[in-house]
């Protein structure tokens, strides 16, 4: 058993363990306990300037170390993911109320993430083309972008920092993470220490942990970093676009916002198999996934026979201790949430949805609530719910059901249930979303396959070539072999 790692207090900043400068702390809580797990001196201004010209100064000596090299670094991660998986997930279901089922999932994905790009350094390919020009040839290199920033949110914190963090280091570039203030240990310290014990150079990664309303802003207009990879919400990605596209530094930006994902169950789906995915895809990790389930469509002809089944079920679950192995439903993240949330199971009810489970509040634990006879105008169908609450609206026919999806301001990922395959399909070539799941839930989240939100979902793929291509650049460089005969 390795030692865990200790003094977690401290922030990876410009090569060094220091606390930040900062005149506030952070304290750390778990959610379910409602206990402090530790206090971080937070970083400020002049931590974050420390940060990013060491990482900028340290960038191009990475950038040319030997893909193998690169490599190599990144399958010593993995391996650290097997030997620390415990302390890992000990962290996750402390600090983020992850339930043991959901660290498994997020450790898993980080993981999976983390091979993924150990295997990049070796398929970052350049090309060489004929040039019109005689005498000419062009040759096209692809290079990393230099700096990269990673802004990361609080729901799963390890895998949506490391599948930036990793793909990113893995092709040449150097980065910096701003993780979210509920989980600044697993969205960010964790992570730079498992890359250090791998032998990452000193520098190449540092953690600033900071209130994003203050820092925020002064982190994404920063000289240095070349793209602004940010995971979290729509109105701050907007935020986040406008200074990174329209301010004094002109950068690049991947977004990963929030969703709204419609999932369908067409007349002739297997509706035990449908259940069993829209609960888990709505329930899962409290419902804190900008993948879960936020509506749910279902064909009038079926519509009491799923009904029952899914609020059999849903009652069914159980509820409270994220760190016992059989809970379903763990802790929402902290106060602001919750009361969000209620706020939304009141209005729900307000606006004339039928309630078709409800249960009490205890500590931060929000039991599942589920609504009937939802409609497209209600507030639960607009907005993204991020918690264990969900409306059920009924559709008419498979025309109706497809209006019904399309409706909403996101497009991140969707499911639809039909027992004929290819209807099934031409469903979701229809909806407009990155990424929709056939008789499966939309909870999926693979290495190898195109992550990313259409509309206000946001901008950008993960995962894979996607990764590949969003971490690097081409540079076009043309070699002129004979003297060329200009026109005058
Ligand atoms: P959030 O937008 O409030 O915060 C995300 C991160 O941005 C945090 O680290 C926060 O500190 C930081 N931040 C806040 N204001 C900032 C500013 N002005 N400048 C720079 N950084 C700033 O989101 P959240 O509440 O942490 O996460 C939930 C949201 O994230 C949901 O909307 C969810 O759908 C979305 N999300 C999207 C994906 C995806 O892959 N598309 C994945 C997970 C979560």
């Amino acid at each position: 058993m390795a030692k865990p790692y200790e003094e977690m207090h401290l922030l990876p900043i410009a090569g060094q363990w220091r606390e930040g400068s900062g005149k506030q702390d952070l304290t750390v809580k778990d959610p379910y306990q409602d206990q402090e797990l530790l206090k971080i001196r937070q970083a400020n201004r002049e931590d974050m300037d420390a940060a990013y010209a060491r990482a900028n100064e340290v960038q191009p000596d990475w950038a040319a170390t030997s893909p193998a090299a690169r490599a190599a670094i990144l399958y010593r991660v993995v391996e650290l993911f097997d030997v620390r998986k415990d302390e890992i997930i000990d962290w996750l279901v402390r600090e983020s109320g992850s339930t043991k089922m959901k660290a498994e999932i997020e450790w898993a994905s980080a993981r999976g993430i983390t091979l993924e790009a150990a295997s990049m350094p070796s398929r970052m390919h350049g090309r060489t083309m004929a040039s019109n020009v005689p005498g000419k040839e062009h040759l096209v290199y692809r290079k990393p972008l230099g700096v990269v920033s990673v802004i990361s949110p609080w729901n799963f914190p390890l895998h949506l920092s490391q599948r930036s963090v990793a793909p990113a280091l893995a092709l040449g570039n150097t980065v910096v993470i701003k993780p979210a203030s509920d989980t600044p240990v697993t969205g960010g310290l964790l992570i730079a220490r498992l890359f250090e014990e791998a032998g990452l150079p000193a520098g190449a990664l540092s953690v600033v942990v900071g209130p994003g309303r203050e820092i925020g802003d002064a982190f994404v207009e920063h000289p240095v970093p070349s793209l602004i990879s940010f995971t979290g919400s729509t109105p701050v990605g907007r935020g986040i676009a406008r200074i990174a596209g329209g301010g004094e530094h002109i950068k690049r930006v991947a977004l990963e916002l929030g969703g709204n994902g419609p999932f369908v169950v067409l007349d002739d789906a297997d509706i035990e198999q449908a259940v069993a995915a829209a609960i888990v895809g709505t329930f899962l990790h409290q419902g804190q996934i900008c993948m879960a389930v936020n509506r749910i469509i279902v064909d009038a002809s079926r519509y009491d026979e799923f009904v029952e089944r899914f609020v059999a079920k849903a009652r069914a679950l159980t509820v409270g201790d994220p760190a016992q192995a059989s809970t379903a439903i763990g802790p929402i993240i902290n106060q602001a949430q919750l009361e969000g949330l209620q706020e939304k199971i009141a209005k729900a009810k307000q606006e004339g949805a039928k309630v078709l489970l409800e249960g009490e509040v205890k500590g931060q634990v929000l039991p599942p609530h589920v609504f009937g006879d939802v409609t497209p105008e209600m507030n639960i169908s607009r907005e993204e719910i991020f918690g264990p609450l969900i409306g059920i609206l009924k559709a008419r026919n498979e025309a109706h059901a497809l209006e019904l999806a399309n409706d909403t301001e996101y497009g991140l990922s969707s499911a639809v249930f039909s027992g004929d395959l290819a209807r099934g399909l031409r469903f979701a070539q229809r909806i407009r979303a990155g990424m929709v799941h056939v008789n499966d839930m939309p909870v999926n989240d693979e290495p190898n396959a195109p992550f990313g939100g259409e509309k206000n979902s946001g901008l950008g793929r993960f995962s894979g070539d996607w990764a590949i291509a969003e971490f690097t650049t081409d540079q076009w460089v043309s070699v002129q072999h004979q003297p060329r005969k200009y026109p005058f």
